[in-house]
């Protein structure tokens, strides 16, 4: 597997300021922090008089779609379109941002701009910040150094992807840092209530259904430090929420005293499950979703595991239990 050359500020500035047409890029269900970070990067880089493309495989969850330039995102890349050069964002491993692109030829030069400090960064160059709580504070800087002025609309995108990644400024990712970019984008008149309303102080009936469901069956290992839930397609069909209307869900069990991994386990379909992993102080869920061809923070990680719910169950379970 390719290694991505490491990139600075200055070298970024440079293959941006040659490339005319941009393609910029996010994972596969998209989160606050990629939607907001490719959003606010499109802008700017429009500004700057760049042809822009931004992308997303999958489509903008709801909770996101009062993001200022969303229904621009494409889901589907023009076959006679060509880029000098493409950004992926907020990715660990290339694989992540999907077929279509991996397969697009007329990509150019891709970057990847990060902040997993665990990520394989398989583009052709890689500008990550491991520092960084949220991809939204990488994009910050590249906007800064390309001295492109922030607009509400901008600022709006980078203070979601800090808030959503930051569990509204709570998590152990949250630095000095990340409060005084967070400090300047308010600067800009970010509307902080309506951007918590819309992310995190909102359900519909569905979710709330889906919810009772699911912590009605909430498991606790006998350990007393693994928590989960399980969240069947049998459950989205029972009460008419969407897979996505599960954000957040993971921090009930992560809250249960004691409580130091909490698992969501997601059926995608029938044997595929999509596994979301939560730490509360000392485990690395990063290594553990490693272990599973996955990735993501040490706090908060991801991968999907096929097979039997038992089996599934039971493996992930093992491999916990060997970092507690
Ligand atoms: P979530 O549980 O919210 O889906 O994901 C939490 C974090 O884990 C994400 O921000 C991402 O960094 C990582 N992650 C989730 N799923 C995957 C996956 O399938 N592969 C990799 N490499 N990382 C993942
Ligand atoms: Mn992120």
């Amino acid at each position: 597997m390719k290694k991505a050359k490491k990139i600075d500020l200055d070298g970024l500035a440079d293959k941006i300021s040659k490339a005319q047409s941009i393609l910029i890029a996010t994972h596969e269900n998209p989160d606050g922090d990629g939607l907001g970070s490719i959003l606010a990067l499109g802008k700017g880089l429009k500004k700057l008089g760049k042809k822009v493309t931004i992308y997303s495989k999958d489509h903008v969850p709801k909770m996101y779609q009062f993001l200022p330039g969303q229904n621009a995102i494409v889901s589907q890349l023009k076959k006679s379109a060509r880029y000098d050069l493409s950004f992926i964002v907020d990715l660990g491993e290339i694989e992540r941002v999907g077929e279509e692109f991996l397969n697009f030829p007329h990509r150019g030069v891709t970057i990847s701009l990060d902040h997993h400090a665990r990520g394989v960064h398989n583009a052709d160059f890689n500008y990550c910040l491991p520092k960084c709580a949220s991809s939204g504070e990488v994009i910050f800087k590249v906007i800064k150094r390309l001295n492109i002025s922030l607009d509400k609309a901008m600022a709006t995108a980078i203070y979601t992807a800090i808030v959503t990644d930051t569990g509204s400024f709570k998590y152990s990712n949250t630095t000095e840092e990340t409060f005084a970019v967070a400090s300047e984008l308010v600067s800009h008149k970010v509307d902080v209530w309506q951007v918590a309303l819309h992310c995190f102080e909102t359900s519909s009936q569905a979710r709330m259904e889906l919810l009772k469901r699911v912590i009605g069956k909430m498991q606790i290992h006998s350990s007393k430090k693994i928590a989960w839930i399980v969240l069947k397609q049998s459950d989205y069909k029972a009460t008419g929420a969407l897979p996505e209307e599960a954000e957040g869900f993971i921090n009930y069990p992560r809250s249960i005293e004691g409580v130091e991994v909490a698992i969501a386990f997601k059926e995608k379909e029938r044997g595929v499950y999509r596994i979301s992993l939560r730490s509360k102080t000392y485990v690395d869920v990063a290594t553990v979703a490693q272990g599973f061809d996955g990735g993501g923070h040490i706090r908060a990680a991801g991968c999907t595991i096929e097979g039997k719910f038992e089996d599934v169950q039971k493996k992930l379970i093992a491999a916990i239990q060997k970092q507690i």
